[in-house]
Formats: C-alpha cells, structure tokens, sequence
C-alpha cells in the first residue's frame, strides 16, 4: 500500500436522476426515478428525495410506483448521461494519465501519476475538482474520496456522500474502516452479508475476530482471502487505465430453434441464476448485464444494461436478463441465448433501457421522430412543438401525449397536452453535441 492519500475515487451524485432535475426545472427537489418504465422495469436511479420513501436502485419499478407513487418515473436520456459523463471523465484526465472509468459516473484516478501532484495539497484539488465538476456540468455534484488505496478511496467517496468528500490520512485505514457495516466493502453482496451476519459478524471490526481459514469454511476461500485482507485495508490493487473486462456468462445453443417466449424468458432466468452462483462463488459481482441471442439465420445480438449498483443476487439479474429479453423480437426464433455479468460496467455502453431500436444494418434508419412515434412517446424523453418551444414527455397513453414546456435554463413550466400523432409535436435530441 503507498504511503500517501494518492488514489482519488469520484462518484457523481444521484447521477441518472440529477441530469433529469437539471434538465427539467419542475423537478428539482421533487422524488424522480429513472428507470424501466414498463410493467417489468427495474430502478437505475433514484432522486434524494425518491430514496427518502425507501426507493433503491435495481428495486422493481413496480415497488417503487407502491412506495413512492407521486415520484416522476422517467425512462431514461442516454445522450445527456453521456455527455455529462464525458465532461467529468476529461476534468479527471486534467489530474493523471491514469483514469480508471467503473461507469458512466463513477472514476479512479491515480493522482501520483500526474504531473504536479502535492499530497500536501489534496484538499485544494479535491474542491477545486468537486467546483469545476458542478461549474462545467451545469449543476451536477460529485463526492470524492482520496486514500492510499482504491478501496478506502471507494469507501471515502460514501462517507460524505451527497455533494461532500473525505480524505483517509495514511496510516488510519484499519480505525475508518472498523466501525462500518461489511457493505461497506465493495463486493460484499446480500449473499455474503447473509453468510456472514449468521457468524455474528456486522462490522468490518467483527470481521477482524476471524482468520482466513475460519472464513472460508463460510464464504469459501477465494471470497475468504479477499475478505480477511480487505477488511484490514490492506489492497494494493493499481488504478488500470486500460479497463480489463472480467465477466462470467452462460450460455446455450438449442438443437432446434426455440420461438416460445415464455420458455425462452424461464432459460434466459435460470441462466442468470447460475450466472449470480458463478458470481458468488467466486467472490465477485457485477454492474453490467448482458443477453446475447442468436437467431436462426445466425445475426447475432448483444444487449446490455448497467445497474447503478455491483450485485451477485440472482433475482436481480434474473429479472434484469428477463428485461433484456422483453425487449428483443423473437422473430423466426433463436439458436442460441447467453446471460452474462461483467465487473466492470461498460462506460461507453449503448442506450441501455429505452424500447429496442431497428436493426440498423439492412434497413434504413427511420429518423429519431419517427422512431420514436413508431414506439410511443417515454416519459422524460425531449420534445419540441412548433408552436410551444421546448419540452419533455410528462405522460402518454390513450393516444394522447402530455409535455411540460420547459428547459434547463427556462422556469418551471406549464404542461399541455396533445394527440399522439400531432405533426406539430417532434423528438429532440438531448445534447446539441456530445464532447468528446
Ligand atoms: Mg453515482
């Protein structure tokens, strides 16, 4: 481990979420839940004021509705996420050459490897980072933790988290890591919480009673070893520039071509159950899923989605691939369907739960308004009227489409509705261009 607080975690707050209370002045301060809108859907992220009424990540959109029916259920920007995380990943790249990306909102950075770094002066960087993150995003916060190692940074980042940092004076990781929950240590998943709290273990302070070897008669070895060094903050693991992409996946090809939807829906769960088995087995969990099917003519696709939070919980990835599958069109009927999880999220990943697009290669594209009439208007999607300006898609059903007019620098706005169909209404891109 080195001797100096050089490693730097960021982690944008409440992110998904933040970009829409940016983006649409009604509902700032209010509960907003971005995520699979449809009647299987899954939260990605949910607004401060959307978890004070117990609304999570990766909860089901539906138990999220029950808890927090008032909230704004929003489907997703990708564009605006994207181009507010290539802002804050290049001000990251301003610090070190060495920028370990986990998602679109989430960073290490190895500041001992930049040009002028003072560990005298990590307080001044971090709020001068923190102001230029907010400055240069138009609004968004980060909390930032500073360590002598990436899993206390990972930890600090929390410790102050919304808006606020913390740095660990090298030399007092084991006494900040003591006293937090085993959560607190990143690839600890429900699963081994569970295992573990039946030893009596709570803290990372309890975790400490036993040797390795006790451990792993419970959690088995690979999670045991990690555990027992982890929770004496001993990792000496570098930030990676260049991601190395772990992930597990299973997957199946069928003697003949299997067009049952419920049939494929049970295969792609079971797949992600043994997928969550692999997963804990091997003391790891997972940000990213992804579905692969292969039709009978052999096209191959890929499908992704990225939860906001690692888990190795088989009931998450088992509903997470039954979405991903919701979305793909059988057709003619599939050879082949693979569940995978990888570690690390693919930051640069594809729109990841707005309705499946048409394949791009042999069809010409339809245009983003036709694209998305074909498909029904999403709530928060942009829109602008010809009469009215610039807004978002309140709600649609019925034929009818609702849409607040309002932008990011515009106030609060009124709400009007319309037709479905009306010519005068069209989709919007997010972002005019997305910065490198
Ligand atoms: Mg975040």
């Amino acid at each position: 481990m080195r001797s100096t607080a050089s490693i730097l975690h960021l982690d944008l707050d409440a992110f998904f979420a933040s970009v829409e209370q940016r983006d649409k002045p009604s509902l700032r301060g209010k509960p907003v839940v971005v995520g699979g809108v449809g009647a299987r859907g899954v939260v990605s992220t949910a607004s401060y004021e959307a978890r004070k009424f117990g609304v999570r990540s990766a909860m089901s959109s539906a138990e999220a509705r029950a808890r927090c029916p008032h909230a704004a259920f929003l489907g997703g920007r990708f564009d605006a996420y994207r181009e507010a995380s290539g802002i804050v990943m290049a001000r990251l790249r301003e610090l070190s050459p060495v920028v370990q990306p986990l998602s679109l909102d989430e960073a290490f950075v190895d500041l001992a490897a930049g040009d002028d770094f003072d560990p005298e002066r990590v307080e001044e960087l971090v709020e001068e980072l923190r102001a230029d993150v907010t400055r240069r995003t138009h609004g968004l916060t980060a909390s930032v933790g500073v360590a002598s190692s990436k899993l206390m940074a990972k930890i600090a980042s929390e410790i102050n988290k919304p808006d606020g940092a913390f740095i660990v004076q090298p030399g007092t990781e084991a006494d900040v890591l003591g006293p937090m929950q085993v959560t607190a240590i990143p690839g600890v998943g429900p699963a081994t919480t569970e295992r573990l709290r039946r030893l009596g273990v709570a803290t990372v302070e309890d975790l400490r009673r036993f040797t390795a070897d006790d451990l792993g008669a419970h959690v088995g070895p690979t999670t045991a070893t990690s555990l027992y060094r982890l929770a004496r903050a001993d990792d000496d693991r570098p930030v990676e520039a260049s991601r190395e992409t772990k992930s597990i996946s299973v997957e199946d090809t069928f003697e003949t071509n299997l067009v049952d939807r419920v049939q494929l829906t049970a295969i792609a769960e079971q797949m992600a159950r043994r997928v969550a088995q692999r997963l804990r087995a091997n003391g790891l969990s997972g940000r990213t899923v992804t579905l692969k099917v292969r039709y009978h003519d052999f096209e191959t696709h890929t499908r992704s989605t990225t939860l906001t939070g690692p888990t190795d919980h088989g009931g998450v990835l088992a509903a997470t691939a039954r979405r991903l599958l919701d979305a793909e069109d059988l057709g003619g009927g599939l050879r082949l369907l693979g569940v995978g999880v990888s570690g690390l999220a693919d930051w640069v990943q594809d729109d990841l739960f707005s309705e499946p697009e048409p394949e791009e290669d042999l069809v010409p594209l339809p245009s983003r308004d036709e694209r998305a009439r074909r498909r029904g208007w999403s709530p928060g999607q942009d829109v602008t009227h010809t009469e009215h300006g610039d807004g978002w898609v309140w709600g649609s059903g019925l034929g009818l489409v609702t849409v607040r007019f309002e932008t990011r620098e515009s106030p609060s706005g009124p709400v009007k509705t319309f037709p479905a169909d009306d010519p005068a209404l069209s989709a919007r891109a997010s972002v005019s261009s997305v910065e490198p």
